[in-house]
């Protein structure tokens, strides 16, 4: 029975990675301690909340709060542990280099937690957070330091969830990336997820530390430039009357391109995009290699927001006009807004004098946080009565049975950046790539 093999887990950063896969290793069945070092975050745990939206999580969190999951705001129960997770932030700077303050703060922590244990009883620690390959080696060193043992070892597990559907990806994954540079440190990474192992059978690669790192950045550059490269053959197909959907549909039938990621639209955004390609060609460049692509995958997203306000700058003159900006969140399903492309659309409405009045099902409060001049409707209707113009910038489901709501508008202008909406007789529709 899998009772037998039950874990110790201690994951440290509650966020959206750390938390989804807190509560998912104890659905699990594993004894799961969840650490962060925002009192929030705790205390909501401690309730049984969510301190995030991710759809099934407060199910999980609910379930097994108090029971196999808990929280806390100190180390204390790593030293019980036999697998210690850092899933703490990894931004990026201005210049676009990662930042691991937080994550080596966490590392030197993790490791004082346990330098009193004999090194054969320590948790074996593991990197969860986006690290560039350069950066395992600090991330370990911080730790050692922490334990004063320079030989520990730290393992490194990349995430390969999106958010959105978190606790489904977690559970189904394709691939588990196994970083390890000891027999021990395997074993017990594939008994923490031998659950998984068993029922969905994905593929799981056992390599070093350093190349799961760089597994992780390939993956994300990888799927980044898709779109980038999709979104400037979707520009191309745009000025020639073309439907770029039309085209991608055709060029995803060949195997060798796959029909995913193929939806041309406003670009990539979210927590792990934007900061993980500028990170990787950062960390290229300071080891003397420029990668010429992903600099123009970057190029070509910066791009899109501006060609989406020039299209609505063809038909109407914002200035003192109301404007809707439908969809805030970078995607649908989560109300996390770090880098949605509604920040640009927004900043650029604000330079031409519009009077902005944003909607999402979600992720309003947090994108107030950030913008709090505009104006948030409680309803994509409310937001759209009286408005010289909307801008689709999230493709929620919600979106597309909005009908006689668009009635109220002012003047029914609208410009799509996700093909979220089909155009109504009377409306001036404009797709972005179509
Ligand atoms: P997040 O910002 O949502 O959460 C980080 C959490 O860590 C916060 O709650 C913060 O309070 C906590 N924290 C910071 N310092 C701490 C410390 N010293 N001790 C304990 N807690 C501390 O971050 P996230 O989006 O969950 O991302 C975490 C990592 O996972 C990043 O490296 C990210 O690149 C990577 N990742 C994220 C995703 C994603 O979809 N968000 C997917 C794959 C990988």
């Amino acid at each position: 029975m899998y009772e037998d093999r039950r874990l110790r887990i201690v994951v440290v950063g509650s966020g959206y990675v750390g938390t989804t896969m807190a509560a998912s290793f104890a659905d699990l069945g594993h004894q799961v301690t969840a650490v962060d070092i925002d009192e929030d975050v705790v205390e909501a745990l401690h309730a049984g909340d969510a301190p995030i939206h991710e759809p099934g999580l407060a199910d999980l969190i609910e379930r097994h709060a108090g029971g196999n999951l808990e929280a806390s705001t100190v180390y204390d129960s790593l030293a019980g542990a036999d697998l210690v997770y850092l899933a703490v932030q990894t931004p990026t700077d201005e210049a676009g280099n990662i930042d691991t303050t937080a994550l080596e703060t966490a590392a030197r922590m993790s490791g004082e937690a346990i330098a009193d244990q004999p090194p054969a009883e320590r948790p074996v620690i593991v990197i969860k957070s986006t690290v560039t390959p350069p950066h395992v080696e600090t991330i370990r060193a911080a730790a050692a330091a922490g334990a004063g043992d320079e030989t520990l070892e730290v393992a490194m597990n990349p995430e390969f969830l999106r958010e959105g559907s978190a606790v489904s990806d977690f559970r189904e994954p394709d691939k588990l990336v196994f970083g390890t540079s000891s027999q021990r440190g395997d074993d017990m990474l594939t008994a923490a997820f031998e659950p998984i192992i068993e029922a969905t059978n994905p593929v799981v690669i056992r390599t070093d530390p350093d190349t799961a790192a760089m597994i992780k950045y390939a993956n994300n550059a990888f799927l980044a430039a898709k779109i980038s490269l999709i979104n400037d053959l979707g520009n191309i197909c745009k000025e020639f009357g073309i439907d770029a959907y039309e085209v991608a549909d055709a060029i995803g039938a060949d195997d060798r391109i796959g029909e995913q990621f193929l939806r041309s639209g406003v670009g990539w955004g979210g927590s792990c995009f934007p900061k993980d390609v500028r990170a990787i060609i950062q960390a290229a460049t300071a080891a003397g290699y420029r990668p010429a692509v992903l600099e123009a995958a970057v190029a070509v997203n910066a791009e899109q927001p501006a060609r989406m306000l020039e299209l609505l700058d063809e038909h109407v003159d914002v200035e003192d006009q109301r404007v809707a900006v439908l969809g805030l969140a970078f995607k649908p399903g989560t109300d996390d807004v770090r880098n949605s492309r509604a920040i640009p659309l927004i900043e650029g409405l604000q330079e031409r004098g519009a009077n902005v009045v944003a909607y999402d099902p979600v992720a309003s409060e947090e994108m107030q946080a950030r913008i709090p001049e505009i104006e948030y409707a409680k309803s994509a209707a409310r937001a759209l009565d009286g408005a010289v113009g909307a801008l689709i910038v999230t493709a929620w489901d919600e979106f597309e049975t909005l009908d006689d709501a668009f009635d109220a508008m002012d003047r029914q202008l609208v410009v799509d950046g996700r093909r979220v909406i089909e155009p109504r007789p009377g409306m001036t529709y404009e797709g972005l790539t179509w």
